[in-house]
């Protein structure tokens, strides 16, 4: 398997990503951490501080109606704390003077962030922090995240707050082994420094994680409930991640604070034309409405079918919080692919989805699996990374054999979620996905 050249895998996270990636080192060590329970086999890229120079360089790529994110891994290139970078606010006056306009989003730990700098970082808006919180007091940053410096996050939110500074926060539950107080303990903590949102992630181990602390299958459930019990207590949208769907209704989640969404719509309603375009689908919606000037939207609430003019410019967000789904041509495509199984000649058409998207997709496509023999929907399980795993990004070729090799029939086409692969078509252990035409003699189309 050819390993590419550190330069062609950072160009390539900037261009489609508008990722700007800065270090790879973070100087904290997480209970929670993937990058800990990888296989040695998952091919990951580490680069150490990168160059100022080659930042520079890659700032040229980044496109500047997008924002841009630092501190963010989208790629395999192991994303580390920016703040730990010794020129970081160098970096980021560079980029703030190349791209006056664009946005600038950093996720950060906020250990390493120096308190009397939040004035610099403010002045370079439109700048949001992503603050990793974690725990609700510096005990409890220590035993999650080895962290070094745990009272620090704590100077630093208040300070936000006061400089009225754009941040959101988040979490990874451990609420397996910690239990549920010290989550309410973290949101109560937030209340009193108003976050646009909380982001709580339900912790995936695999198999190479400690046993002692891999999570059960019914702890997101759990996860799930006791965010719906608690959420509307606090000020601030809580949402967690991932959310396991059922349908492509576009139902709004929740809404941020003092957004020109919040005028008119609440949480529950589901949006139904925009425009007098229909949505398909929530990520439709939710992008209609971005880059609409003062869209008409028809919605419905309680039963009753309701319509507003939103009023917001071209391309400003809405404040609407929605969960991912498929976009629009996704979603058509996926249909159009199961439409046109039922004429096959030789041979059928399966769809793989992964055990967190199986019933999003079935929901999808269940009218064009009766009486057509011709189209399977195979849900595959995570039996590389095994354990807690059940997302669709962390299949691999493996994975998606042992399904297929259950199919008796001849296989004419194999429609995969794209995000099994990287820009360069491998999976996470470098294998591409032609080694699936080879061995089923079959079409690949990835969605
Ligand atoms: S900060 Fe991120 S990369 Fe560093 S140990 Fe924690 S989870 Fe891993």
């Amino acid at each position: 398997m050819k390993k590419r050249s550190k330069e062609e895998i950072l160009y390539k996270t900037v261009k489609e990503d508008n990722i700007l990636p800065i270090t790879s080192i973070c100087k904290l060590n997480c209970i929670f951490c993937s990058h800990k329970n990888n296989p040695p086999q998952v091919e990951t890229y580490s680069f150490g501080h990168l160059d100022k120079a080659l930042i520079k360089n890659m700032i040229e790529f980044l496109n500047p109606e997008k924002p841009v994110f630092i501190g963010e891994s989208a790629s395999k290139i192991i994303e580390g704390e920016p703040f730990v970078y010794p020129e970081i606010y160098q970096i980021l006056e560079y980029l703030r003077q190349r791209w006056p306009e664009i946005e600038i989003k950093i996720t950060t730990s906020a250990s390493f962030l120096e308190l009397e700098r939040l004035e610099y970082l403010k002045n370079l808006e439109p700048l949001e922090l992503n603050i990793s919180l974690n725990g609700p007091a510096p005990e409890e940053r220590v035993f999650l995240m080895n962290d070094s410096r745990p009272n620090n996050v704590f100077k630093i939110i208040p300070e936000l707050k006061r400089m009225e500074f754009n941040f959101s926060a988040s979490i990874v539950s451990m609420h397996h082994l910690k239990g549920f107080d010290y989550l309410k303990r973290s949101f109560d903590f937030l209340e009193k420094y108003q976050p646009r949102t909380l982001r709580v992630f339900m912790a995936g181990f695999s198999n190479y994680a400690d046993s002692e602390i891999i999570s059960a299958t019914d702890d997101y459930q759990q996860l799930n409930q006791f965010i719906n019990s608690i959420k509307n207590e606090y000020s601030y949208p809580i949402l967690v991640e991932p959310q396991l769907l059922n349908d492509f209704k576009a139902e709004i989640n929740d809404i941020i604070k003092d957004s020109p969404a919040k005028v008119d719509l609440q949480p529950g309603d589901i949006i139904k034309k925009i425009n007098q375009n229909t949505v398909e689908s929530r990520v439709d919606a939710f992008y209609q409405i971005k880059t609409a000037s003062n869209p008409e939207i028809i919605f419905k609430r309680d039963q009753k079918t309701k319509k507003i003019i939103l009023k917001k410019k071209k391309n400003e967000d809405s404040g609407l919080i929605m969960s991912y789904d498929l976009s629009r041509k996704e979603k058509k495509s996926l249909e159009a692919y199961a439409a046109e199984s039922s004429k096959n000649q030789n041979g059928i058409t399966v769809i793989l989805a992964s055990e967190a998207g199986y019933n999003l997709i079935f929901s999808l496509i269940k009218k064009y699996l009766i009486d057509n023999k011709n189209l399977k929907l195979l849900k595959v399980k995570n039996c590389f990374f095994g354990a807690s795993i059940i997302a669709a990004g962390l299949l691999t070729n493996s994975d998606l054999i042992s399904s297929l090799n259950l199919i008796e029939e001849k296989i004419k086409k194999i429609i995969l979620p794209e995000i099994i692969y990287d820009y360069y078509g491998n999976d996470l252990l470098g294998n591409h996905y032609s080694q699936l035409e080879e061995k089923f003699r079959a079409e690949v189309v990835l969605i």
